[in-house]
């Protein structure tokens, strides 16, 4: 084995040589490695140039790289003519719980993501206590999940226990925590109810989670002011963990809410992830530029800000994110006796009519993806708020309002909001990396009955098919690197995100010439095409394209 070792050549060599030319002794008493992946060419996720190598891996990491006989592997994945890159690191997921109903993470592992970071957009699943944990509890009921977890070690020993097919790192959600400690309240906390809400965080923070999340559109994100979050951010800076937001607006004020976001790092130090970068409605299209020029000049200043983005022009939300705040605040009850108030109800008519046409533009655009009760399912998923208007006799905006009331707010929908050139300018800036904004899933129960985002499916292929190979947006190396060693130093993922001697085997064979997504908006539930391989921690959860069932995964703690 040590003799081996030393014939290795390191891979930060190869690298700059450009080719694999190592001498290995060809003859072997016995293996020297679990796995041998032989005769791909390597994207080590750096962004260098792509080599030849082979990889030999013991136990759950990459022991040597170079030219390994076949004999020396108890056992021998074949890559001639494939691509091998380390596993993709999908740093923008809902999966929390998800991956309790689906622990095969089937739609993220057949991507070849390897490592999901969940808990965006302010809510996270854990912790589980205080207000509100009933109403969540019954929410997860529905899709098969006993929530018997209270804290964020909990949560992660449900996790480990449930045992996944990929890795599972979560933030902790800056809206869990406030509704937690104090409910959805539309107000400036007191000084002792912030001091709650920053203990929480510090102990989720303690008990492995890597930073904090925000949704400053949602509720109750939207109530929060710029001081709360600077507080709670310093809290994640001094810990080193992770700032993302889904920032306060994405649409006319988009580029003060980037602003906002940046300026968190500034006064904390903490590293921002500004969440699924876009700019949504057609009147607010000429602003994407200037949102990435902030970017750029605060990186410039030295604020470790990045965003990700999907590779979509569409997005994907609740129907109730059309409202504004006051009529959101106090939970799903309130806002049904608002519904019921005629006075109230004519102004959330009127509103909601004035932000669907700003963002996405009109109701055509407003696809339903997911509802709740079995009723209103045929006539409601996959279809726009105009058929679902015609069908009732009602003008868009009214079957809204009736929808939400008949599904108790739980409606999911797809806003066809931004332009094609605008996410390939987002995706193509070197200061963007990619994130699904998807969950884990299978089209099997509740998740098969809805007709979810694509994203969940397609997000990597996509980028290296559609958008490197045919749109020829960037060379392979640049992509490989937007969903590897670029969101795994973001999250403090020190030993994932690059193939190199040492680093954890968490790998995907592809095969450049063939990879594409194949889940549309209309048919989701699509698993992508040239993901040969998938292996997480040195095991192969994806062996020639299919599932193995096996859920190597682990639950990820911060150090
Ligand atoms: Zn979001």
């Amino acid at each position: 084995m040590s003799t081996n070792r030393r014939a290795f050549i390191g891979q930060a060599s190869l690298a700059a040589a450009g080719i694999v030319a190592a001498r290995v002794p060809r003859v072997e008493a016995a293996p020297s490695f679990d796995l041998v992946i032989r005769g791909g060419t390597v994207l080590d996720g750096t962004g260098a140039p792509a080599f030849r190598a082979d990889l030999g891996l013991v136990g759950d990491r990459v022991a040597a790289l170079g030219e390994i006989a076949p004999e020396q592997g108890r056992r021998v994945v074949d890559a001639t003519g494939l691509h091998v890159s380390p596993g993709f690191v999908d740093i923008h997921t809902h999966s929390d719980p998800d991956v309790l109903a689906h622990p095969g993470c089937d739609s993220r592992a057949r991507q070849g993501v390897t490592t999901e970071l969940a808990g965006h957009c302010g809510g996270s699943a854990a912790p589980l206590a205080g207000i509100g944990v009933a109403e969540r509890r019954e929410e997860w009921r529905r899709d098969g999940i006993e929530a018997d977890w209270t804290d964020v070690a909990s949560y992660l020993g449900r996790v480990e226990k449930a045992g996944l097919s990929v890795n599972h790192a979560l933030l902790v959600g800056h809206g869990t925590l406030r509704s937690n400690a104090v409910g959805d309240v539309d107000r400036p906390l007191a000084a002792e109810e912030l001091r709650a809400v920053a203990r929480a965080l510090e102990e989720a923070l303690d008990q492995g989670a890597f930073g904090l999340s925000t949704g400053l559109e949602y509720v109750p994100g939207r109530y929060t002011p710029p001081s709360e979050i600077a507080e709670l951010a310093r809290l994640v800076a001094r810990r080193g963990g992770l700032y993302a937001s889904h920032i306060r607006n994405e649409e006319a004020r988009l580029l003060e809410a980037v602003a906002e976001a940046i300026e968190v790092g500034r006064q904390s130090g903490v590293r921002v992830e500004i969440a699924h970068l876009k700019a949504a409605g057609e009147s607010n299209w000429a602003k994407q530029g200037a949102a990435l020029d902030l970017v750029e000049s605060a990186r410039r200043d030295g604020v470790g800000v990045m965003a990700d983005a999907y590779p979509y022009t569409a997005y994907s939300t609740t129907l109730t994110t059309f409202m504004e705040g006051w009529a959101r605040e106090g939970g799903t009850q309130a806002i049904l006796a608002r519904f019921r108030d005629p006075e109230a109800r004519a102004r959330i008519r009127r509103e909601v009519e004035a932000q669907v046409r700003v963002d996405p533009g009109s109701w055509e655009r407003v696809v339903v993806s997911r509802v709740k009760t079995e009723k209103n399912r045929p006539v409601a998923v996959g279809r726009s708020l105009v058929a679902i208007g015609a069908g009732w006799g009602l003008d868009p905006v009214d079957a809204y309002l009736r929808l939400l009331e008949e599904e108790e707010t739980a409606v999911s929908f797809i806003g066809h909001a931004m332009s094609p050139e605008n996410v390939e300018r987002v995706l193509r800036h070197p200061l963007v990396m990619v994130g699904s904004d998807g969950s884990s899933m299978a089209p099997v129960g509740e998740a098969a009955k809805s007709r979810p985002h694509p994203r969940s499916y397609g997000t990597f292929p996509r980028v290296l098919g559609f958008y490197a190979r045919e749109r020829g947006l960037f060379g392979l190396e640049t992509a490989v690197r937007k969903m590897t060693s670029l969101p795994a130093d973001q999250i403090g993922l020190a030993d994932r995100g690059r193939v190199a001697r040492g680093k954890k085997a968490d790998l995907v064979v592809f095969d450049a010439a063939r990879v594409r997504d194949t889940a549309t908006f209309e048919d989701p539930h699509r698993y992508p095409e040239g993901i040969v391989h998938v292996l997480v921690n040195g095991v192969p959860v994806v062996e020639m394209g299919a599932h193995t069932g096996a859920r190597p995964g682990r639950a990820l703690r911060k150090a």
